[in-house]
Formats: C-alpha cells, structure tokens, sequence
C-alpha cells in the first residue's frame, strides 16, 4: 500500500505528465478586481514605465542640494513647494531649498530631502539642525522597476500584492487560466439530497457540499452531480456525465462492501488505476485513475474521510490543473499532549492549533471516527501522526493540515 506521500507525489507526476494547457480568459480588475483573487496568470505581466516614475519623496520636508546644507545649522531660501501630483516647476539653485510633502516628487537641482523634524522656518529661509547626505528620504526614478521589465510572471497566483502590482503597471485587463470544472457525484442509497426530509435510516448529503467547497478553495469551479444510487446503472450515467468536465470526484462507494460499485464502473468504462488505497486514516480506500482522458478520483464517503483525502491528493491536482503549482500540504506546531496511535498508518486527527503563547501549538479534539465532523469543526486543522512515529510526546514540533479559509 502507497503512503500517502507516495500516493500524493503519484498525483503530481501523473497530473504533470498528461494534462492540457489550461484555456484562458480575460478579467477586468478596473470593474471587479475580486474577480482576479487568487486566478492563476496566463502571461508575464510588464511594467510599462519605470518605477517609480519620477524621484519620489518619502518624507515631508525640505528638497536641498545636499552640499548646501552639509553642516548643521545651514540657513537656505525657501523657493516653493513640490506636493503630490503637483511639481514644483523650477530648479533648486545654491543656496535654496523647496517645501516637499511624501509622495512628491523631488525637485531638478536638489538630491536630498530633510525631514521636517529637523528643520524650522524663519521668515522666508528654512534653517536646518542636521546635515544632509545626498540620496536621503527619496527613492530615486526607476529603482523599483524599469519599463519592460516583467513584474508578474505567467503561473503566478495573485493575491493583494500582485492585483496591486498588475494596477500599479496598467494592466487593467489580466489573461488568467479558466478555473477547472470539477464535476462532484456522491453514492449511496443513504444519501439524501438536503432539500428532502431525511428517512429514519438516512443521512443528508454533506459531502457534496463540502466538496464544492475544497474545489473551490484549490481554485477549481465545480459542477454538482448530485448522488447516486448503489446500482450500476445510475453510476455510470453519472459517471460518463462527469467525465465530460476536466475532472471527475467521487464520493462513497470505494470500500470493499457489496454496494461498493466505484471502481467497477469506472473499470468498465476503461479506466486505469494508479491507486485504490493508501495507509492512512481516515480515507484508506481512495482511489485515483484516468479515465477517458480525465483525472478521476474516488473518495471515501465518511465526511472526514472525504475531507481529508481531498486535501492531500485533489487539491494538489485541482491546482496543477489551473496552472499553479500545488500549496504546500503541512505546517508546524508544538504538540500539547502526548499521543500515541495503535495501526501502522498516518492518522490526520481533527485538531486546534492556536498562537496564545509565542510558538503555535496543537492539541487534538477527542472524536468519534471519520463521520465526526462535529470534531473538524472544533477544531482548525489535523493532527498528522505518521505510520513510522506513531508515539508522539508532549512539545515536540508536528506537521499540521491547516484547514484553508479557516486559518
Ligand atoms: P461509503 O464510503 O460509501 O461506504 O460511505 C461511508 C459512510 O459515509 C456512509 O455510511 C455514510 O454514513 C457516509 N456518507 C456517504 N456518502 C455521504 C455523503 N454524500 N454525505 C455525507 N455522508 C456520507
Ligand atoms: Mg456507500
């Protein structure tokens, strides 16, 4: 049986190896720039100027020639002023200075600014009680960036910073990949869609809505499937109807049970396997294959299992899909408690991680299995206790599943 690691990194290789160039689109970040939040670059993006564009005060003060004011003391004539977006239109002559406010630009003849802080006006002189040095408290035209120089590049993720960057240089129009349709089907006889009551022996359909979650947080779009019954038929309409987007995710119906028709299906339907279990808990039967030209994965249907198993091997190929490489899976915390598991396989605990006292550190939630998602949602991530350390002791440094939109 593959680790996880293992079965993670078979993702990656077989998701690098056959999937497309994403198709592209255009969003205008000028209308909705909320829209470009976390889209994937299609293209560099340029500058198209240099950066900054003109010398740039950083502070408010007095623009000088700085061997005027070399010495503390220096008494120069107050010429004008430079102001944000207004320039001041002359040269700074010997023996002159300008009033500059952040942001302005610096004006021909002076290269440097003294704060106001250390200077003081005196009739139509400004005297000033510390020297300058040349360069000081302006950012010199262009030291940012030169016109043409690529700012963003293609496969870029964008956040706050490059949405400001892209702004910044002009592109009011990003080319940013498609998100991946990601098709969502969940099985069983048990399930019951949420706009039904429920029978005595039935369960409400959460892993689907948990799913369009995750696909939607790895930057993928997803097309709800609804469920399907445990009967071959039903399966595979849904399943050919999955197979139509870019990707397919399945829940329920892997495990070795009788009703367990998962694999079947797609297995008549041509598909290659590259796993149908890993050693870890929950999620021990998920199953990942290609089938007619599309990733295709089989979750198991307890919620946590599900939860769990789509954090460490669809997400990572929901975003490859899109262009940008895989997150990385863990962080690190210090243990509070002791812990110790009994089966040689990774466990993915729910957990609480939280920073009240300098380091992070983690403390599991008790819980009742993979259907207790009352313990996922006390806590805010998942403890990893692997196969080969399965006794963990109180303070030592452990990886951690950080639950995404949550931490
Ligand atoms: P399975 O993997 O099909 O054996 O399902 C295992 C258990 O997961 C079932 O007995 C249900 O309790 C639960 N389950 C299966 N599908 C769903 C679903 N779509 N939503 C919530 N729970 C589910
Ligand atoms: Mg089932």
């Amino acid at each position: 049986m593959l680790s996880f690691e293992a079965a993670r990194a078979k993702v990656m290789e077989v998701i690098g190896a056959r999937a497309g160039t994403p198709d592209t689109e255009l969003v205008d970040i000028s209308k909705d720039p909320v829209q470009a939040l976390e889209r994937v670059l299609a293209e560099d993006v340029t500058a198209d100027r240099d950066y900054p564009p003109f010398d740039r005060s950083t502070r408010d003060g007095y623009a000088v020639r700085a061997a005027d004011a070399s010495q503390a003391g220096a008494r120069l004539r107050l010429v004008g002023e430079s102001r944000a977006g207004v320039a001041f239109e002359g040269a700074v002559g010997a023996g002159e200075c300008v009033r500059i406010l952040t942001g302005a630009a610096v004006p021909n003849g002076a290269d440097a600014v003294v704060m106001q802080e250390y200077a003081r006006v005196e009739g139509d002189c400004v005297v000033f009680e510390r020297a300058a040095t040349t360069g000081q408290n302006f950012v010199v035209a262009g030291t940012e960036s030169r016109a043409g120089d690529v700012l963003l590049r293609r496969g870029k993720r964008l956040g706050y910073a490059e949405l400001a960057m892209a702004a910044q240089a002009g592109h009011a129009k990003l080319r940013v990949n498609r998100r991946p349709r990601v098709a969502i089907l969940s099985t069983g006889d048990e399930v019951a869609d949420l706009k039904e009551t429920p029978g005595p022996f039935q369960i409400r359909n959460s892993n689907s809505v948990s799913l369009a979650a995750q696909v939607s947080y790895a930057g993928g779009e997803p097309v709800a499937l609804g469920n399907a019954r445990d009967e071959l038929g039903d399966l595979r309409a849904r399943i050919e109807r999955g197979l139509a987007t870019d990707m397919l995710v399945l829940s329920g119906g892997v495990s070795v049970g009788t009703y367990d028709l998962v694999e079947q299906v797609l297995q008549e339907l041509g598909a290659e396997f590259f796993f149908d279990s890993v050693a870890i808990r929950p999620g021990k039967p998920a199953v990942f294959g290609w089938c007619r030209g599309k990733p295709v994965f089989g979750l198991p249907g307890n919620p946590v299992s599900t939860m769990v198993t789509f954090e460490l091997f669809v997400a990572p190929a929901v975003e490859m899909l899109s262009g940008a490489e895989p997150r990385p899976l863990f962080s690190k915390a210090k243990l509070a408690q002791a812990v110790s598991e009994k089966t040689p396989l990774a466990h993915f605990l729910p957990a609480r991680v939280s920073w009240t006292s300098g380091d992070p550190v983690v403390e599991m939630i008790p819980w009742q299995g993979s259907g207790d998602v009352g313990a996922v949602v006390r806590g805010n991530c998942f403890l990893v206790v692997r196969g080969d350390r399965q006794q963990l002791s109180a303070g030592e440094w452990v990886d951690i599943l950080v639950r995404r939109g949550i931490i």
